[in-house]
């Protein structure tokens, strides 16, 4: 499979500096989205965390395996994130399962791999979730427990960085209250899924 023969797939990608409450917002659209939509589970070689499924979190990939997958064309963007030596990548066989569905993909992915979607796809629609400040980032990250002060240092730094980036992204949305910053994205794929059924009529 390659991207030309997946057609026009409707994807929305996710970014946005660790703390930011990406999952927090993936979870609530699972639920309550007003389009359909499929979240894709991506490949990474980082280890399982204690309460993660293979398949159901991400497909849990040795390094060989990733590479081998890389090599033979079937990830649509990848990226080494956070410096950490893991790899995380989107298998096109999961647009493919978005599509055949009928259903928007929607992919919560790094700055670096975001770039690469959207050379692929200029269609994407892309959203940067930022916190109303800074500090915020650290205090939601230091709130949640589940790093480390070394992961939180990395995560941190990566956050600086991946600001600088933020004026690559179609929309930008702080999420200060988290039933507003829904509500937004929400409204934003409510326009989009309409111009997407004018276009096919
Ligand atoms: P990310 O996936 O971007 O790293 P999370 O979704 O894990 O971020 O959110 C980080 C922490 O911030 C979590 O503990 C989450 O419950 C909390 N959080 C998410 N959105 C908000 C919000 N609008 N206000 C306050 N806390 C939030
Ligand atoms: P985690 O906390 O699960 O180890 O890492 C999450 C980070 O990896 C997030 O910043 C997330 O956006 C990024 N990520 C998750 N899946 C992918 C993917 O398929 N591709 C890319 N480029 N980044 C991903």
């Amino acid at each position: 499979m390659t991207e030309n023969n997946l057609g026009s797939p409707r994807i929305i990608v996710l970014s946005g500096p660790s703390g930011s409450g990406k999952s927090t917002i993936v979870n609530r659209l699972v639920e309550e989205s007003p389009v359909p939509l499929l979240k894709v589970i991506s490949a990474t070689t980082r280890s399982p965390r204690p309460a993660e499924l293979d398949g159901v979190d991400y497909y849990f990939l040795t390094g060989e395996e990733f590479d081998r997958r890389r090599d033979n064309n079937e990830l649509l963007e990848c990226a080494e994130v956070f410096g950490a030596g893991y790899w995380y990548g989107t298998l096109l066989s999961e647009l493919k399962r978005a599509n055949d569905s009928e259903k928007w993909a929607l992919l919560e992915i790094d700055v670096e791999g975001a770039m690469q979607v959207v050379k692929k796809f200029p269609e994407a629609v892309t959203f940067f979730l930022k916190t109303p400040s800074e500090e915020e980032y650290e205090n939601r990250l230091r709130l949640r427990g589940t790093e480390d002060e070394d992961k939180i240092k990395k995560r941190l730094s990566t956050a600086r960085k991946e600001l600088e980036l933020s004026g690559h992204y179609e929309n930008v949305i702080i999420n200060e209250d988290l039933d507003r910053a829904v509500k937004e994205i929400s409204e934003i794929l409510i326009n989009r899924e309409a111009e997407f059924n004018a276009r096919r009529i």
